[in-house]
């Protein structure tokens, strides 16, 4: 069926590769415009994805804009964070993330394209020049077609696809990601927490999953990683230091990725690139699936001019900095601040008695945080 629809045509409107959040809802907004629309991943249906799966509002109020707030249907909110960092734990306020596994998530965007009438191919890896010329390769079956416009969303592996290379930072980080079955007890976040640890060596997040799973995720230093051997025995090492059981971190098995922080001008002439493949910081604010779905919904009538005129029409780079540029650079700094965890401690201890150090600290935070803060030791 898939290899049908593939060879069905040898030129598309659009060729939207990765099927993520940001080609999911792409490819989803381009085929309502009319336009012929192959949406191509190269996974199988429902795979995993390290991710801390929290959405924001902002991802929120796009899917809502799209007519898709339904596939958070039963997406669980989170009201809390429960920071623990250099033997103290504070507990901040917060408002508009929902917690949903990317299984679930990407699987009902996808689905959504395909409604919307985009042909969608699992399985299926995609290569791509400026001018349009792209290579399908699918069941051990290689194809070139032609698109009028290709939307790169392939995340961090975006390079892989048009061979524009990304800008990466030298104080990068990588990340680790796992799922656990069940919750047990320890250091688990239960009912509507969002858990983290913040070490000088990064950073580790948990949250309960709608289907009764706990998603933990990380982002460490790679030399940090190197030198304790392994994810478990790294992030068994920042619970100590936190003051946590160790032995309440789970073992794995974990999943990693590329380093992080990265960038890359978002288009190259009939490839624009959206999400993570347009440029990346860092997850302790929680906001690459939100910026990946912003960037998605706004890339829709560069994609259309690239088809009408000349891809010159399109100015998505631009644009795209205008719209993300800020909120990367604020999140930059975030990075930069969780790099110094007796920064984080000095001011959670603060925020405990004094209301307006508690206001700053939830800013530089996270940007769903709302305004008071408890503090334990
Ligand atoms: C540790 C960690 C924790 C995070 N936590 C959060 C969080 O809590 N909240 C949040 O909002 N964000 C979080 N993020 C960020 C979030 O996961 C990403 O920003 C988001 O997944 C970006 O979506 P995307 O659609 O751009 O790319 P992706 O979701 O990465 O999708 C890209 C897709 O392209 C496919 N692909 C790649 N190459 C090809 C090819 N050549 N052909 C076909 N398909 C291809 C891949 O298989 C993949 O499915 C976290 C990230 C990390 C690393």
């Amino acid at each position: 069926m898939e290899s049908d629809a593939l060879s069905a045509r040898d030129r598309w409107d659009a060729i939207v590769v990765g099927a993520g959040p940001a080609g999911a809802l792409a490819a989803c907004l381009l085929a309502r415009e009319g336009a012929s629309v192959l949406l191509a991943e190269k996974a199988r249906r429902g795979r995993p994805k390290v991710c801390g799966c929290c959405l924001g509002s902002g991802g929120a109020a796009v899917l809502d804009r799209a007519n898709l707030g339904g596939v958070l249907r039963d997406a669980a909110p989170i009201r809390v964070l429960r920071l623990s960092t250099r033997g103290h734990t504070t507990t901040l306020p917060l408002d508009g993330m929902r917690a949903i596994s990317r299984e679930a998530l990407d699987a009902r965007l996808a689905d959504a394209a395909e409604n919307a009438g985009a042909v969608l191919a699992w399985n299926t890896t995609v290569a791509a020049d400026a001018e349009g010329g792209v290579r399908i390769t699918h069941a051990g079956e290689t194809r070139t077609v032609r698109a009028g416009v290709v939307i790169n969303a392939a995340g961090l592996l975006a390079h892989r696809v048009d061979g524009v290379p990304f800008r990466v930072r030298r104080t990068n980080r990588v990340g680790l990601g796992t799922t656990t079955a069940a919750p047990r007890n320890g250091i688990d976040p239960c009912g509507s927490d969002l858990r983290m640890i913040v070490g000088g060596d990064g950073y580790l997040g948990g949250v309960a999953l709608p289907d009764g799973r706990t998603d933990w995720a990380a982002a460490v230093s790679p030399a940090w990683l190197r030198r304790h051997g392994s994810p478990a025995a790294l992030l068994r090492a920042m619970a100590a230091r936190a003051g946590l059981d160790p032995a309440s971190v789970p073992t794995g098995p974990w999943r990693g990725t590329p380093t992080l922080t990265r960038s890359r001008p978002a288009q190259s002439g009939r490839v624009l690139s959206v999400g993570d493949a347009a440029g990346y910081v860092e997850p302790f604010t929680g906001e690459g699936m939100s910026w990946a779905l912003l960037s998605a919904e706004a890339v829709v009538p560069h994609a259309l001019a690239c088809l009408e005129h000349d891809p010159a029409a399109a100015a998505w780079s631009r644009e795209h900095r205008t719209l993300l540029g800020r909120a990367h650079r604020r999140c930059r700094r975030t990075a930069l601040l969780v790099r110094r965890p007796a920064l984080i401690g000095a001011g959670a201890r603060l925020a405990a008695i004094r209301p307006a150090v508690a206001r700053h600290l939830e800013g530089a935070l996270s940007t769903h945080a709302t305004s008071t803060a408890r503090s334990s030791a």
